[in-house]
């Protein structure tokens, strides 16, 4: 059985309980990191994963608390002797910039590197990504301050799909790539410019038709407002959790 494990809930600025959001998607021969920020080892680790079995990771968009920790994973796997091919998926935007930052750190200097395989993926609807056994991932771009992709999961052995917004405003891309989810994962920073609110979130999610909406990068800890769960519950009549850190998500 596939599963879904919240690495982090938070919005950009995290709090004690609460990482930045990334999650990691586990199957009986991949498991894919969706985002990599702060030091993801160590939420692997808490997790009960260990990094070195990472297969893939897709990098959503070139934002600082998306992206921050991928140099430091990556570096760590070397350190570690890894050998295995590691495949990273995102947008040209993003994957350039991942290039130029590991080219900062002069990577290519580094012995006996490992492969480590960029996919640049266009910026269009429905774009495939990976397709496995365990998974068949799908994304299409979302309307955020700069190019980003949130993402579509279906399991065949299950049959289940999930959705996963990432950070975006209500878009029809969004929409289209929840509609008749099990699960839709959806941002919840607040109704600003690049980014929804709880009560957007249960609109998207009514509207696809989702059967079950988790709320993700709210803001958290001392910084938190208001009553996400609530609020969406103004606008969705479904099930509404808010994703905590470790949630395990079973598909
Ligand atoms: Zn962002």
């Amino acid at each position: 059985m596939s599963k879904v494990i919240i690495l982090g809930s938070s919005n950009a600025i995290p709090t004690r309980d609460h990482e930045n959001t990334h999650m990691v998607i586990v199957g009986n021969d991949r498991m894919v990191l969706v985002d990599s920020v702060s030091n993801p080892i160590l939420r692997l680790e808490q997790a009960g994963l260990d990094f070195n079995d990472l297969t893939d990771i897709i990098v959503t968009h070139f934002h600082p608390d998306h992206v921050s920790g991928l140099p430091l994973l990556l570096m760590d796997m070397w350190l570690m002797g890894r050998q295995k091919p590691l495949n990273i998926y995102g947008l040209h935007y993003t994957l350039d910039r991942v290039e130029g930052m590991m080219g900062f750190y002069n990577w290519s200097a580094w012995p006996n590197f490992f492969p480590v395989v960029f996919y640049r993926l266009p910026a269009s609807e429905m774009t495939p990504v990976l397709n496995c056994d365990d998974f068949i991932i799908h994304a299409s771009p979302v309307n955020h301050m700069i190019p980003n992709i949130g993402l579509r999961i279906e399991f065949p052995q299950s049959a289940k799909k999930m959705a996963y917004s990432c950070d975006t405003e209500p878009c029809g891309e969004v929409l289209r790539l929840s509609t008749d989810v099990d699960v839709l994962i959806h941002e919840a920073t607040g109704d600003e410019p690049g980014h929804s609110s709880a009560v957007q979130a249960g609109e998207i999610a009514k509207q696809a038709k989702a059967k079950k909406l988790y709320l993700i990068h709210y803001p958290t800890g001392r910084f938190a407002n208001g009553d996400p769960v609530a609020e969406a519950q103004t606008t969705f009549p479904g099930e509404i959790i808010l994703a905590k850190d470790f949630m395990s998500l079973e598909f």
